[in-house]
């Protein structure tokens, strides 16, 4: 054994692959993934768990020998197919060890599989903070990176713009390093590659001293919003709309740095039990009695009125309560652009809601900003963006209508030059894309440089990078 375990993978028999593998192979009848949102479910061949990079390493041996796709996933948290595949899976959970932590040069190396959460709880032992995040820190650390995942602040890039390097395994079974000086087009791929470009083993990302946020919360109505806009937009570091439709109120959140003592917002009653648990019971209700989902938003809006100032860790004001299994869809709409979709967004809205048997939406639209970055298929590339994301839950994980929703929305985001964000489910095709993006065939072509035979392409790069005609549907838990 020993002789084996340092050998290189391509000299090892099959045979004694297989037993190596065999302690991080999951039993077949566990061989199943799920999303986060319960939206998507695939059956893979075999799912492995590996401990180290050496058995990273074998594993994808073990593919190129069975001529298998490899797809890598993190903790599924992506809301599309984006992780699924029929055949090899690799989990990276065990993959989770934080390797350097540089107090003076402010960065930290992390196994891409940690997640966010540990990497948080890390680097506040070490008196040091991210320097943004989305909604939720669940998700993995390679996950985040390979789809740009974004939080807000129009003076912000996604989190992709902190990462230094990155160490990869590549599909020929090298490892390299990369960056912006080092392999910088490998580089400029991966840090938005959708899992296309190589395993991602470790990820290097510039942090900053710890901080805390001060957040303040106001109602207003949407129309005062949209007048001023920009003003509001750049009235603080971090700022973020969570607009109900059925009230024509948006709540605002407006977060800066601060060094004032910690005082959270916000109680147990009326953000666990009346904002979790009842409006759960309530969704439940609207699944059989739709126009029950009216009333319901108005009363979400309603839970949120007051106006509220709270300060605590910058992870914990970035972070919010995402809820229950939900299907989701988000878009950039570039900065300039913003005003004109909302509205437009807001008449489809107000004419649904005029119509007895129009659609019922859940709640609320959430609307965040990014910096322009400069990484080839960020949706941020090249102009700083609005996201508009919606939103319908699934309440108790039971499903509920969204298909003509979701098509209405992205009917109205293409028209202002939307580009998805790439975690969430959507129907663009290389033609589309090709034409939002000005380096979508660079990375097409780094894509096939390091990987000729697509042993890292799953269903959902054939279909949207490689334009295969893969079903959209093809993991649909519901198809
Ligand atoms: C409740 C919730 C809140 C969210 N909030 C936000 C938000 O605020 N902002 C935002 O932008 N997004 C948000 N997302 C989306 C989320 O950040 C992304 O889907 C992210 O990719 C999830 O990470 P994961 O570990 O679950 O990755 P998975 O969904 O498991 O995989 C996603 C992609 O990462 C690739 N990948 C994972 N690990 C590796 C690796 N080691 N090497 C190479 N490729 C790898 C996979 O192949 C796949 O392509 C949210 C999702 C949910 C469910």
């Amino acid at each position: 054994m020993p002789s084996q375990l340092t050998a290189r993978p391509s000299d090892i028999p099959l045979k004694n692959l297989y037993n190596l593998l065999e302690p991080i192979t999951l039993p077949k009848e566990k061989a199943r993934f799920t999303n986060w949102g319960r939206s998507f479910v695939c059956t893979p061949s075999s799912i492995f768990e590996p401990e180290n990079e050496f058995q990273c390493e074998l594993v994808l041996e073990l593919a190129r020998r069975e001529g298998k796709t490899l797809r890598v996933a993190g903790v599924g948290h992506s809301p599309s197919d984006l992780a699924c595949t029929n055949e090899f899976m690799l989990r990276t959970t065990k993959l989770n060890r934080v390797l350097e932590v540089n107090t003076e040069k402010r960065y930290v190396v992390a196994q891409g599989g940690i997640t966010l959460d540990d990497l948080n709880a890390t680097l506040a032992k070490n008196n040091l903070a991210m320097t943004n995040l989305g909604s939720i820190s669940e998700q993995s650390l390679a996950g985040v990176v390979t789809t740009a995942t974004h939080g807000s602040g129009i003076s912000y890039g996604v989190i992709s713009m902190s990462v230094l390097a990155l160490s990869l395994l590549l599909a020929d079974g090298s490892r390299v390093t990369c960056s912006r000086n080092e392999h910088a087009e490998l580089f400029m791929a991966s840090i938005c590659g959708l899992g296309a470009t190589g395993i991602i083993l470790s990820v290097q990302l510039e942090v900053e001293p710890a901080f805390r946020l001060q957040e303040t919360q106001q109602s207003l109505p949407f129309d005062e919003v949209l007048q001023d806009l920009d003003k509001h937009v750049r009235s603080a570091e971090h700022v973020r709309f969570w607009w109900f439709p059925t009230r024509d109120i948006v709540r605002c959140s407006y977060s800066n740095r601060t060094t004032e003592a910690k005082n959270p917002a916000g109680s147990w009653w009326w953000h666990t039990f009346m904002g979790h648990h009842v409006l759960q019971f309530l969704l439940f209700l609207g699944r059989y009695f739709m126009f029950l989902n009216r009333w319901i938003a108005n009363f979400a809006c309603w839970l949120l009125s007051g106006d509220t100032i709270g300060v605590d860790d910058s992870y914990k004001i970035f972070n919010v309560d995402c809820r229950y299994p939900q299907h989701t869809t988000e878009w950039a709409v570039p900065y300039e652009n913003t005003q004109a979709c909302l509205r437009d967004l807001h008449s489809y809205l107000n004419k649904e809601f005029q119509d007895p048997d129009g659609i019922r939406p859940h709640f609320p639209v959430e609307i965040r900003f990014s910096a322009a970055d400069d990484i080839w298929l960020s949706p941020s590339y090249g102009q700083p963006v609005a996201w508009i994301g919606i939103i319908q839950y699934k309440p108790y994980g039971f499903n509920v209508p969204y298909r003509k929703l979701f098509k209405a929305y992205e009917e109205i985001v293409t028209r202002y030059q939307g580009r998805p964000h790439w975690a969430k489910p959507h129907l663009l095709q290389p033609d589309s894309l090709r034409k939002l993006y000005p380096h979508f065939d660079d990375f097409r072509r780094v894509i096939e440089d390091v990987d000729p035979e697509g042993i890292f392409r799953n269903e959902y790069v054939q279909r949207h990078i490689m334009g295969k005609p893969v079903d959209p549907r093809i993991f649909k838990q519901y198809p």
